[in-house]
């Protein structure tokens, strides 16, 4: 048999017209600061339902920008889900905060509302309250921002959406009186959202992300944060044209009009990529549907279109097993994939579990989903080019590994 392809657990998708895009841009007037940048915004905000959207260097930059925005400052609790990856809880560390962890629905890889309630009552207790409260839309289905919202509202907290895993995702919840379809990194129901456009996610910059928000306020704050903290808005004194203030201390997270031009036409395809991973996760599902004793895909709650970023599956417990043995099972499960060029991955380490974190004082919360889910979770290959036999190979190899 000859040597088969490389399966990686995701990757991108780049055109003929996207690299004419980047092209067109490095032949112009202007690499970065230029129209694009504007154009990419535009484009961000029609996709998400978000009145403003702030493009910036990458989503670790769009998380720290976020924090900083909603005025995370130090020693500034902010309550963020263990299973995420680190950026999500290093961001509120950026501006000054430490991290109280929530736990997670381990059949879901979702926040757990009831986890928020109990760090906010220990918060409480201590008489403080969260600055921040970052629900994660893990592997691209929505967190329920419904709850989030309203803990966040009782405590007089931000909402901050790591929308990184669900752009064209979205979710049936309640606002206000309706229960309605809320898309990923509207604003609906948070403050403000993160997106990322690292390779593997839904499209891509290379490296790039972006904020997204419904307050005026908030959107001018973030476009100061993003150069240097320095504007030429609003202000009482002029020596001329050239005028400037640095009003905060800010960043020079920018993004290039280049990557902005190659988001722009990767955004245009995101309805096709979105659909083509639903069509890829359905074939899954399919296929492992009649072997849920051995391992079953993560859960999707009801009301949900994931954008399926991450295709999950979890190898399942057999009787009392500890966590030690399924943790065993998955990584012989990962060792006889790569074996057969099928690279698998793991989303994620628990971030409570992160030495750094925990030299710093964060991370003692007794946190059982998310441990569970991180013993027994392995992302199998999921992005748009996949074919069918693709798919059909992994789900033969998975089952022949489990045995
Ligand atoms: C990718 C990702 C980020 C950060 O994005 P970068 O663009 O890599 O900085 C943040 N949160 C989550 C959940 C992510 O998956």
């Amino acid at each position: 048999m000859s040597d088969p392809k490389p399966l990686p657990y995701g990757r991108q998708l780049v055109d003929d017209d996207d690299v004419a895009e980047v092209v067109r841009v490095l032949r112009g007037d202007f690499l970065t600061q230029g129209p694009e940048v504007r154009r990419f915004e535009e484009a961000l905000s029609e996709v998400t339902g978000a009145r403003y959207a702030v493009a910036v260097a990458n989503g670790t930059a769009a998380l720290h920008l976020a924090c900083l925005a909603a005025g995370v400052r130090d020693g500034d609790v902010g309550v963020v889900p263990s299973i995420t990856f680190v950026a999500s809880g290093n961001a509120v560390r950026y501006a000054g905060g430490t991290v109280a962890f929530a736990d997670v629905d381990p059949d879901t890889a979702l926040v757990s509302p009831a986890s928020i309630e109990a760090r906010v009552a220990e918060l409480a207790a201590q008489g403080k309250r969260p600055k921040v409260i970052v629900p994660v839309d893990m592997t691209g289905a929505v967190a329920d921002l419904a709850r989030v919202r309203e803990i966040a509202s009782r405590v007089g907290a931000l909402v901050i959406e790591d929308a990184a895993h669900s752009l064209g995702g979205a979710r049936r919840l309640r606002v206000g009186g309706e229960e309605r379809l809320v898309r990923a990194a509207s604003c609906e129901l948070a403050d403000m959202a993160i997106l990322s456009f690292h390779p593997v996610k839904h499209v891509t910059t290379g490296e790039g992300g972006a904020v997204t928000t419904n307050d005026e306020g908030l959107y001018r704050e973030l476009c100061d944060l993003r150069t240097h903290g320095i504007t030429k808005q609003g202000l009482e004194k002029s020596d001329g044209p050239w005028y400037y203030e640095q009003r905060v201390l800010g960043f020079n997270y920018r993004i290039t009009d280049m990557q902005c031009a190659l988001g722009r036409s990767q955004l245009g395809k995101l309805g096709r990529f979105v659909a083509r991973r639903r069509e890829i996760a359905a074939r899954y599902d399919r296929a492992f549907a009649e072997h849920a004793a051995r391992v079953r895909p993560l859960r999707v709650p009801a009301g949900s279109e994931s954008a399926y970023h991450l295709y999950v599956v979890r190898v399942v417990p057999q009787g009392d097993e500890p966590l030690s043995s399924i943790a065993e099972r998955r990584r012989a499960l990962y060792d006889r994939l790569a074996e057969e060029k099928i690279f698998t991955q793991v989303h994620y380490i628990p971030v409570h579990r992160q030495p750094d974190f925990r030299r710093h004082g964060m991370g003692h919360e007794e946190l059982p989903g998310a441990d569970a889910y991180y013993a027994s979770c392995l992302s199998l290959p999921m992005f748009p080019a996949m074919t069918d036999g693709d798919v059909d190979r992994v789900v033969d190899a998975t089952l022949r590994a489990l045995g």
